[in-house]
């Protein structure tokens, strides 16, 4: 058996699937850093500077954050746990198996849900989302703002203003897993009630820890609900350590804390505005070398993420042998989900990811499908649709 961690590392690809990501070097330092204790000061620290700077990016002036070990799933069933009364109805907004997956997690927690579910690829409009608000009342409204099984991102502003329209009253909960660190997303600006992401996407940590930021409406809705059929889930237990680090409820992920600290550091020395033009010129550099080989984007083009690329195949390619080829020469990139099994491939673009590490995508990509005439042309093409986007976003008309 190999036991060797450095041996593996060696042989570790570059990863460029939807998540987990790359890790920057000075995270994955302070990573490695020797394990701190959670009431050891430096941690408390780090902590509270996190938790603030979580809050930060989201935009939340008065928002509860949640930082606890765990996935996105976890911070999903969070999010319902602490906000919704058994027998509540709610309306999933699905436009793929994320979305999906918050209606059986609010099946489990014995919500009544409605879904509301694009056609794959697509997006629910304002109009449609209008019309389903009106034959309902509900008490939350899920919405999904980048869907990684279709590539797919909402309108979250405009929906957002539309269910605060027709009704102000429902709670309005957003999985920003594939998306908060990698698009804007503001709270207190569009209304938004909870966001909850999970670590390993936009932030470009490892996976490990679940995140959440409630609003104001959220944390007096986990008020109102007294007592919720959860002991860890329970975000009233960890309330205390999330408002003063300097306690125990339930053992941190320390390590992670600390990287996370960086994590956020790195996204407000960039410039969020700044992050969040990289990952637009990342997605469109990637779709653009790509197409020169064959590649489609599956989402429709109104509402394709910039996070990740879902693409069709040129004619031709077999999918499982195209991804095996990209990882025996270092790529790792993955397969379809849900109806897109084993046709469409994914690809991840966001967290800490360079221009370089896309172009080497689309150069293994071209050696692969056409060995004998690769002639570096299609990140070429790549790095020029790069450079054209960047220049159009930093010097808007
Ligand atoms: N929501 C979305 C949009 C996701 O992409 C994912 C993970 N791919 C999840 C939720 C679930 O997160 P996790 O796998 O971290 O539990």
């Amino acid at each position: 058996m190999d036991t060797n961690i450095h041996d593996r590392d060696l042989e570790a690809p570059l990863l460029m699937i939807p998540g987990p990501v790359p890790v920057a070097p000075s995270i994955m330092s302070a990573l490695s850093a020797p394990t701190l204790g959670h009431r050891d000061p430096h941690l408390v620290k780090y902590f509270a500077s996190a938790l603030k700077k979580l809050t930060d990016l989201v935009d939340s002036r008065s928002g509860l954050p949640v930082v606890v070990p765990g996935s996105g799933t976890l911070a999903m069933e969070m999010a319902l746990l602490n906000t919704l009364p058994q027998g509540a109805p709610i309306l999933v907004v699905s436009q793929g198996v994320f979305g999906d997956r918050m209606q059986q997690i609010a099946e489990t927690l014995g919500l009544e849900t409605n879904v509301l579910r694009a056609e794959w690829g697509k997006v629910v409009t304002t109009d449609e989302l209008r019309h389903a608000l009106r034959q309902g009342t509900y008490a939350a409204v899920t919405l999904t703002h980048v869907d990684t099984s279709t590539g797919t991102m909402i309108d979250l502003p405009g929906l957002a203003a539309c269910i605060k329209q027709e009704q102000p009253d429902a709670l309005l909960i957003v999985d920003g897993v594939c998306a908060t660190g990698g698009v804007e997303e503001r709270m207190d600006a569009w209304g938004l009630d909870l966001v909850l992401t999970g670590s390993q996407k936009a932030f470009g940590l490892p996976p490990g820890l679940a995140l959440l930021v409630a609003g104001p409406r959220a944390q007096a809705a986990r008020t109102a609900l007294g007592r919720v059929r959860s002991y860890y889930g329970d975000w009233e237990r960890w309330r205390p350590i999330m408002q003063n680090p300097d306690g125990y409820f339930a053992t941190p992920a320390t390590n992670m804390v600390v990287a996370l600290d960086q994590a956020l550091t790195l996204m407000f020395e960039e410039g969020l505005d700044a992050r969040y033009a990289r990952h637009r010129a990342l997605a469109h550099a990637l779709r653009a070398g790509l197409a020169t080989l064959g590649f489609t984007s599956f989402p429709a083009a109104e509402c394709q993420a910039p996070t990740l690329s879902v693409l069709r195949y040129p004619p031709g390619v077999t999918p499982a042998e195209f991804l095996a080829a990209m990882y025996q020469q270092g790529v790792a990139l993955a397969d379809g989900i849900g109806n897109l099994a084993g046709q469409g491939c994914r690809i991840g673009h966001m967290g800490n990811i360079s221009l370089e590490a896309v172009l080497q995508v689309v150069d293994t990509a071209e050696r692969v499908l056409q060995p004998t005439q690769a002639s570096g042309r299609a990140a070429q093409v790549a790095r020029e649709a790069f450079g054209s986007i960047v220049h159009t976003d930093s010097h808007p008309a």
